[in-house]
């Protein structure tokens, strides 16, 4: 390093400022430690494009808040090349839909299974993701005192009176269970989705955590528009001596005096490690990378649920302000814990386009990797996508598809918008291959630094730390265990895993 070259020092440096990130770095700071967050991204919290839903499409028209990926052609999706978007830009990837969803209470013991830890079980995680929210309904008789409300993100349930019947109704007819809300006692059926955008509004952990806490606490230090391109590890004591970032003006290193936090996602967490040596010998080798701390699964097990629309033209009356959703088995009676679709309905005001989006709840197996093509930080890791590897997958979309035609063509439905469907359309077509052509990313990508017991099976322990090296720790929604998929949409959950992180943090060093 040249004489020029910026070094500092923290208690805690966070890499990555993005929803998980965010939430970290922030609450260390509250709980009294030195932090550093080194952020890719620039500050855009004041940017309407990032504050308002309304403004939310001229995002994706901006390639300057967007990490510049290009996944491998998918071979099951007839060789297309599908889009994946991770934002660049404080808070990350939590600028979304604002669908905030709690995982099943079910699902909470595949964590539990995978690391023996019972601090994962849902009792417990509840208090984590009433830590995350401030919670209000637009109804005033709805009971939420799971829900908290002294929370940094503003969460809001909108209540609409006239579609909640007709939901109540369509439910009823269909033979599926109605929840008040996902998040209570009955965690599965029809229900309408709470969003983290209030009156147009959006609340993400950039702005509401972090942007906020800068000004109060003065050991929060935070580093814009910096990469981090590598984890100095000693191979020998495995201990990260230096964090080393490059900005506009260079190359820099950081030193975290207790912890090193990787919060980059679910693609540039395991690029990471693995451009540090720490990763799967083969791969590495490959790639010409020195290995300095082999853990084979890093970069594995890459999940997303994947998306498929049936678009319908619509006349009559609208969906409201409410956010509807279903969370069912299209197969059997739907229970607490067999749920294999998740849908929402969406509907444009301006062209009266209904959107009936499809998620596969449990994809049979991992959908993909993420690799290196190069041993150059600054190319994007290599990502392989194999979305459909199991016909038991297709076979989900094509029985959603079916589902939501069913749903859309209830007596409740029927009174109260008539609607046309536009695609797949009214002609009979091979509904599979309608599937293999349109199926785009869910984002909803978690899974490639798994946490397990052991370094054969998994990246981290239930501490979040990486296997066998001291001072390094993985907090973001790359943690998700191996094989799992989140039902729904996982920011919520990220953002109670990053509270439960900084939790464990704090307890260790005080
Ligand atoms: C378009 C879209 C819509 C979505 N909609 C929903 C939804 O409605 N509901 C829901 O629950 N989920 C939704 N999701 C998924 C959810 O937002 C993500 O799962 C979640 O935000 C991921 O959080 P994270 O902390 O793991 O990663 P991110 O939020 O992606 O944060 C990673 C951060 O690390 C930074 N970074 C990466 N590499 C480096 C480096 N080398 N040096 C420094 N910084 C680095 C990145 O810039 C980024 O800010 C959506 C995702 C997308 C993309």
């Amino acid at each position: 390093m040249t004489s020029e070259t910026l070094e500092i020092a923290a208690d805690f440096v966070v890499v990555g400022g993005g929803s998980a990130g965010c939430v970290v770095a922030t609450r260390l700071a509250e709980y009294g430690f030195e932090t550093i967050l080194i952020s890719s991204g620039s500050n855009d919290t004041e940017n309407p494009i990032m504050k308002l839903k309304s403004s939310y499409s001229q995002l994706y028209k901006s390639p300057q808040f967007k990490h510049y990926l290009v996944p491998e052609p998918s071979p099951n999706l007839n060789n297309r090349t599908i889009n994946v978007t991770v934002w660049n830009t404080l808070g990350g990837s939590s600028v979304n839909d604002g669908g905030m969803e709690r995982m099943m209470a079910n699902d909470w013991n595949a964590f539990v299974q995978a690391t023996s830890d019972e601090s994962f079980n849902h009792q417990h995680m509840a208090k984590y993701y009433k830590m995350s929210e401030s919670f209000t309904s637009t109804d005033p008789s709805f009971a939420s005192e799971i829900h908290g409300h002294s929370g940094p993100i503003k969460v809001t349930k909108t209540h609409d009176t006239a579609f909640n019947k007709v939901w109540k109704n369509v439910a009823k007819e269909i033979g599926e269970v109605f929840s008040d809300d996902l998040a209570g006692s009955i965690d599965y059926g029809f229900s309408f989705e709470a969003s983290s955008l209030t009156n147009d509004v959006r609340s993400w952990s950039g702005d509401a955590y972090l942007i906020s806490a800068v000004a109060r606490y003065s050991n929060l230090k935070v580093i814009l528009d910096a990469t981090v391109i590598k984890f100095d590890l000693n191979a020998e004591t495995k201990r990260i001596n230096q964090v080393i970032f490059v900005s506009s003006d260079g190359l820099h290193s950081a030193v975290a005096r207790k912890e090193y936090i990787l919060s980059a996602g679910a693609f540039y967490s395991p690029h990471l490690l693995m451009l540090s040596g720490i990763g799967d010998s083969h791969v590495l080798k490959q790639n010409k990378i020195a290995v300095r701390h082999e853990l084979k699964q890093v970069g594995k097990n890459l999940m997303d649920n994947g998306a498929v629309v049936v678009k319908y033209l619509t006349t009559g009356s609208d969906t409201g302000l409410s956010a509807p959703v279903a969370l069912v088995n299209t197969r059997l009676p739907t229970t607490n814990y067999n749920p294999n679709l998740f849908f929402l309905l969406h509907r444009n005001d301006k062209t009266k386009h209904l959107y009936a989006v499809i998620f596969n709840a449990s994809p049979s197996s991992t959908i993909g990797s993420v690799s290196l093509y190069n041993s150059n930080p600054l190319v994007p890791p290599k990502i392989n996508l194999n979305y459909l590897e199991s016909e038991d997958d297709i076979k989900t979309f094509v029985d959603g598809i079916h589902y939501v035609r069913k749903v859309m063509s209830t007596n409740a439905m029927n009174e109260h918008m008539q609607a046309t469907e536009i695609s797949p359309g009214t002609e009979e077509i091979d509904l599979s291959m309608y599937v293999r052509n349109t199926l785009t990313a869910s984002n909803h990508f978690i899974g490639t630094c798994s946490m397990g017991e052991s370094a054969q099976n998994s990246v981290v322990n239930s501490r979040f730390k990486v296997h066998g090296i001291s001072n390094l720790r993985v907090v973001d929604g790359s943690v998700f265990p191996a094989g799992f998929a989140s039902k729904t949409g996982p920011l919520q959950t990220i953002y109670s895993l990053a509270e439960k992180a900084a939790h464990l943090l704090h307890e260790e060093y005080s």
